[in-house]
């Protein structure tokens, strides 16, 4: 399955670190073109900005752009990656 499983995570998600914010409710959740949002469930990462309406495998996380809405069921399996900055 670990082939499997790594297909559609970009290649970035790998380099990005965890963000320890606890997030109860998504207003708190960042946005941003460096964040990213990973399901603990299914391992699905999700970009924070999207240009469609898009979810995690297992339906945990999803965002839609109708409404510019992020749903998320259980909190718990819910991450927040951020891209690592690169300190030049
Ligand atoms: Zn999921």
């Amino acid at each position: 399955m670990g082939k499997e499983a790594r297909r559609g995570i970009p290649a970035i998600a790998r380099k990005m670190k965890k963000l320890d914010a606890k997030i109860s409710d998504t207003s708190q959740a960042p946005k941003g073109k460096e964040y990213f949002y990973r399901c603990a469930a299914c391992g699905g990462v999700i970009p924070s900005t999207p240009r469609d309406n898009v979810g995690c495998e297992c339906g945990n996380i999803f965002i839609d752009l109708d409404y510019l809405r992020l749903a998320v069921k259980d909190y718990t399996k819910f991450e927040v990656l951020q891209a690592g900055r690169e300190d030049k």
